[in-house]
Order: structure tokens, then C-alpha cells, then sequence
């Protein structure tokens, strides 16, 4: 008899659901692929409950509230500190359950993922995208259900019951979320993403066919009344000339199911072009998010970008003229950063929130799969593998003499005004855009960087008066 046969309810935990939380992100809808998961699970009558809400009032363990017959447990770039005596007490108590692992460190790490948890019963390994769908694979063939597996991830149609509990489950928003390609093309040199999918993906990066996007579109739109699409793809367009062949596929689809949607996806600026925002502007894209990274020139070489400092400010220009609300993400440091690229980094970024919303990154996290340590590991002083990413993940002090002492303040500053920001716009009796908000208060973090950048020999008191100006400027704001 196959092992499969016995899991009729799954629980599936997300275990950076905390730090999740912490970033306001969504968590199991971010990814499509797990919802698809839900409902070809629960068309077969497998009882499927996410459980990232139910923790312990001390937040230190997880509570599983009833027995399930497997545990499926995602886990990314590290093992938070509970997670073990959650196991333990799974595997001793009343309530024991088979336990799966799926997720990066599980793929990366699986050997030493088998060590230090023995009594797992299975590691999925690979992309989502790929060890779900080999999941459902196991539990159809045991069903002998009928249902195709194909390469798209189709959700298919629902009875009225369950378009109810979908409904409640992931679309607590108006904000429906799709996935049209798999992993990425490019291979920026600090990018664990598409590393990973280069690695464990064997077609490295695909996009969907077209119609069968938008047919799960469709779906949100007609079924459940969603008209703001939100594309969750790393890099919806792709390389080359993909850029514009997809541009011109989604707009047509768009156009022949007569769909009226407003939507947002991430690209890279290079892909930008006039030729392919007079495509997507006209059939509803109103906002993007690309990967500024940096923009110091030197920067830019050791992130692998291929990219220039000219090619992000075309792209804001040609998103500017279109009224397409823009989101950069900025990197501030990585270990070789010099104090000059730091200025030149952060005059850069100034300048451009002058035009979109900046959301920075301030110090970047090092993989160790990943080209940028294969290309500068000599080079970084005092590397200290974090132990809960099972060396994934590596600590590092920078080479600059500047950085490596007065880097701290540029990074707690950033952090702490963020959050005062965030926690003002909350305040707020009549709340404003929240885009245009988060814009203006970004502008000034970045100013205070500048002041600090600029200062030889920064001290607490000094850091601490522009903390306290610039939250005043941005109280002001309101
Ligand atoms: S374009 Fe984005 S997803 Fe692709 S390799 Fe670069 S950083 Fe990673």
C-alpha cells in the first residue's frame, strides 16, 4: 500500500511566518502555488488548514490545536529557535504526526536538515512550483482521482461551499494574486533566488502560457469580483527579446477576454522600454516594482546587475510620463562597500525618491550559494556562518574602515524611521495615500543617511538629533 494513502488532513506551517508578520507581508498567499495546493487538496477531500496564526501567547512555540495526519513544513533561509521542541513535542505527544520539510534550506541543506531533525519522514525537495505539485502528484495517483496533472498550476472550478472558503482563506483583500513564469533568467550576483531556481529548476525559468494566466484572471475577476491584479513573478517580462513578446501576450489575452484589470508586477528597469509600457499602460498597469539595487557604478559590477545607473533613471522617466506609480528596491551596503559608493549610493537613491517610492535593504544579506561570495570570499573581513541557516547565510563585517565602524548607525537610523513612519501613517486620523506618504518620509530617511554619511566621525547624540529632525519633518508631513 502506498505510505500516501493515509494523509487525509494536512496542516502547513510557514515558519518565517513571524518575521513575515513583522515585514507585513502576506504569507501563504504571496505564492500562488500553495493555494492552488489548497484547492486540489481540498477537491479530493483532503482537509487542508494553514496554521501561521495560531501561536502560543508567548510567541515561542507553535500551537497545534487538533491531530492532523501530516504536518507539511515550509521553511526559507533559516530555522527559527522553537521550531525543535515543536517537533519534539509533535513527535511525543498524543497528537503525533508525520512531519515533511519543503522549502530552500531543506533543498540546499538536506543532509544536514536529516541530521539535526532525524525522525523527519520525507524532505520535498526543489521549488515549490515543482515539489507541490510532485506532492499532489503522490496523493492523486493514491486517490486515482482524475484530475490532470499539468505543468500550469490551474485551480480549477470550485462548488459553491468551497468558492466560500477560498474566498475567506485568500482573498481577504480586493488584491487578487497571480503567478505567470517560474524563477528568473538573469543571474545578478546576490540574487539566492534565481541561483536556486538555476540550480533546482531544470528549466531554470519558464513562463506560463499565456492563456492559462489569464484564465486564472478571469476567474478572480468573474467569480470573485477582484479588478486589482497583483503579479507576484520576480521578473514578469524576462530577458531579451521575451521582454516584449510577453508584453505584447498579456496585453492581447487582456484585450480578447476583454478583461478590464488594474495590475502591478515586478521587472527589472532594462526591461522598460516606451515600445512596452505603451503595451501594458493601456490595459491596466498601474504600478511597478524593479530592483534599483544600487546606484553607485562600482556598486552595480559587484551585484552582477548589467544594469547602469542611466538605465533605472530612462525607466523612471518612461514610467513618470505614464503616471505608473513606481517601487524601487535599493541595497545600501554589501561587505566590500567603500564609504565614497555609500555617498555615491545614497545621493543616487535621494534623488530618484524624488520620483518613486525607495524601500530599502540596508545590509545585504550574503548567501553562500550565491556568485558574489564566490567572487569576493577572500576579500570579506570576519565571515561568521549563521548557525540558524545551517551556513547558508553568512554574517560579515565590512572592508571599509568608515563602514565598519559607523555603518551601524546608518543602518539602526534607517530602520528606526521606517518604523516611526509606518507607525505615524497608522496614527493618522484621515489617512492620506499611503504610496505617496511612504514616499515623502523615504526622501527624508534618505536625506538623514546623507547628513550621517557625510559626518567623519558620527556620534550617538549627533545620530540621535536627526533621528529626532527628520521624524519631525515627516510628523509635519501629515
Ligand atoms: S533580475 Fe531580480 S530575480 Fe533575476 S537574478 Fe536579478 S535580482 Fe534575481
Amino acid at each position: 500500500m502506498n505510505s500516501y494513502n493515509k494523509y487525509k488532513s494536512i496542516a502547513i506551517i510557514d515558519v518565517s511566518s513571524e518575521e513575515k508578520r513583522r515585514r507585513q507581508l502576506q504569507i501563504f498567499d504571496v505564492l500562488p502555488i500553495w493555494r492552488w495546493l489548497w484547492c486540489q487538496l481540498v477537491k479530493i477531500n483532503i482537509e487542508v488548514d494553514f496554521l501561521e496564526m495560531h501561536f502560543s501567547i508567548n510567541e515561542q512555540s507553535f500551537v497545534l490545536r487538533k491531530k492532523y495526519d501530516l504536518l507539511l513544513v515550509y521553511i526559507e533561509h533559516y530555522i527559527p529557535e522553537w521550531l525543535s521542541s515543536f517537533f519534539e513535542e509533535i513527535r511525543t505527544g498524543e497528537n503525533a504526526t508525520d512531519i515533511f520539510l519543503c522549502g530552500f534550506l531543506p533543498t540546499i541543506k538536506m543532509k544536514e536538515m536529516k541530521e539535526k531533525f532525524p525522525f523527519i519522514d520525507n524532505i520535498l525537495t526543489g521549488p515549490l512550483e515543482v515539489s507541490l505539485m510532485q506532492l499532489c502528484d503522490k496523493l492523486y495517483s493514491v486517490l486515482n482521482t482524475d484530475i490532470v496533472f499539468s505543468q500550469y498550476p490551474k485551480e480549477g472550478n470550485l462548488s459553491d461551499n468551497l468558492q466560500i472558503e477560498y474566498k475567506r482563506n485568500f482573498l481577504s483583500s480586493t488584491v487578487g494574486i497571480i503567478q505567470s513564469s517560474i524563477g528568473c533568467p538573469k543571474m545578478c550576483h546576490f540574487c539566492r533566488y534565481s541561483k536556486f531556481y538555476h540550480q533546482f529548476y531544470p528549466y531554470i525559468y519558464k513562463q506560463y502560457p499565456m492563456q492559462e494566466v489569464v484564465e486564472e484572471i478571469k476567474k478572480l475577476v468573474v467569480d470573485y469580483n477582484v479588478h486589482f491584479i497583483k503579479f507576484m513573478d520576480s521578473n514578469l517580462l524576462g530577458s531579451g527579446k521575451l521582454i516584449y513578446k510577453r508584453a505584447y501576450e498579456l496585453a492581447n489575452a487582456l484585450k480578447e477576454n476583454d478583461l478590464h484589470i488594474i495590475f502591478a508586477m515586478h521587472c527589472r528597469s532594462d526591461s522598460v522600454t516606451k515600445e512596452v509600457i505603451n503595451i501594458l499602460a493601456p490595459v491596466g498597469l498601474k504600478y511597478i516594482s524593479m530592483g534599483i539595487e544600487s546606484m553607485s557604478i562600482k556598486q552595480l559590477e559587484r551585484f552582477g546587475k548589467q544594469e547602469i545607473v542611466n538605465t533605472h533613471w530612462e525607466a523612471v522617466n518612461i514610467l513618470k510620463e505614464k503616471g505608473i506609480f513606481v517601487q524601487g528596491y535599493g541595497i545600501l551596503a554589501d561587505p566590500l562597500i567603500t564609504r565614497d559608493e555609500l555617498l555615491e549610493n545614497l545621493q543616487g537613491l535621494y534623488k530618484l525618491s524624488q520620483e518613486i517610492l525607495i524601500v530599502l535593504n540596508e545590509k545585504m544579506i550574503l548567501y553562500t550559494m550565491t556568485n558574489y561570495y564566490k567572487n569576493y570570499e577572500k576579500l570579506i573581513p570576519n565571515k561568521r556562518l549563521v548557525e540558524s541557516s545551517l551556513g547558508v547565510v553568512v554574517e560579515y563585517d565590512f572592508s571599509d574602515e568608515w563602514c565598519s565602524k559607523y555603518f551601524r548607525y546608518i543602518e539602526e537610523t534607517s530602520i528606526w524611521l521606517q518604523q516611526m513612519a509606518v507607525n505615524l501613517y497608522r496614527k493618522m486620523k484621515n489617512q492620506r495615500n499611503a504610496n505617496d506618504y511612504m514616499k515623502r518620509a523615504a526622501s527624508y530617511r534618505l536625506e538623514a543617511l546623507i547628513t550621517i554619511a557625510n559626518m567623519n566621525d558620527p556620534d550617538d547624540f549627533a545620530v540621535e538629533k536627526i533621528k529626532n529632525d527628520t521624524i519631525e519633518k515627516i510628523r509635519k508631513m501629515r
